[in-house]
């Protein structure tokens, strides 16, 4: 059984009296433990299913199930319980807090779901030495390099232990070698733990280290394929 399933999701937005439909009838299934890569061009639509995927957005057609289970639209509370237990998210940028440590970053989503100190703790050191950061939790994020704040952020996004992580452009303004490790560790992570990642990206270098690359054309799923 796959952890998320569209069949048939849709979603339009209506700006100024027009109706622009960003996902058409869109069937999709991910399963544990798979990096699956989403690719297309700008306006394509890869924002509107990472949002459906992440539970940040609803669909207004079709069907989206999250481990076996309809999430219907009216089912506000359930959606958002599973948005903050099962799903994690990596953004463009980090967007880590920059007065706070490496460790306060990735402590803080464990702080508001009401984590004890000594498993908080307990946790952070384990996410960082998991993301190859052991020892550098006392750091802000001004005092790391590109790929080690980018580190912080996965770190941040797996404490929570998700079901699904969904990243958007992680290798963004990465250089190559720190991309490639980039997506080496998200890999790992997915076959070690069986976490599911689901990663908007226009970067070519990233699709070999995917198990499977979504194709977005104009809002539609043309097809999926195998990167290696
Ligand atoms: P991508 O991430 O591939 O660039 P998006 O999912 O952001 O694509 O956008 C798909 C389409 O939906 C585009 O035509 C975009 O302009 C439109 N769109 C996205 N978000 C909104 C919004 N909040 N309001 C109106 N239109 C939107
Ligand atoms: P590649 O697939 O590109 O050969 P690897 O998967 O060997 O790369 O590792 C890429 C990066 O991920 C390295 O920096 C490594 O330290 C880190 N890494 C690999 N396995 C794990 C793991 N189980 N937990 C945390 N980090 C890992």
């Amino acid at each position: 059984e796959p952890l998320l399933s569209l069949h048939g999701a849709s979603k339009s937005y209506t700006l100024g009296g027009n109706t622009i439909r960003a996902l058409h009838s869109v069937d999709l299934a991910l399963a544990r433990g798979e990096i699956a890569a989403v690719t297309g061009p700008s306006g394509s639509g890869k924002s509107t299913l990472l949002n459906l995927c992440g539970l940040l957005d609803k669909p207004d057609g079709g069907e989206l199930l999250f481990d076996g289970e309809p999430l219907p639209a009216e089912h506000e509370a359930r959606r958002t319980r599973l948005r903050r237990q099962a799903i994690g998210f990596v953004f463009q940028g980090f967007n880590l807090v920059p007065v706070m440590t490496a460790h306060d970053n990735i402590d803080y989503p464990l702080y508001l779901l009401g984590v004890s100190a000594a498993e908080r703790r307990q946790r952070v050191l384990q996410a960082l030495e998991r993301v190859g950061l052991a020892g550098l939790g006392g750091h802000k994020p001004d005092q790391l390099s590109g790929g080690q704040r980018q580190r912080v952020a996965i770190a941040r996004a797996i404490v929570k232990r998700p079901r699904l992580v969904i990243a958007d452009e992680p290798t963004a303004n990465l250089d190559a070698q720190t991309a490639s490790q980039i997506v080496g560790l998200m890999r790992a992570l997915a076959h070690h733990d069986g976490t599911t990642f689901l990663v908007a990206t226009h970067d070519d270098r990233m699709l070999p280290h995917c198990d499977r690359a979504l194709l977005l054309d104009d809002g539609v799923l043309k097809g999926t394929f195998h990167a290696h």
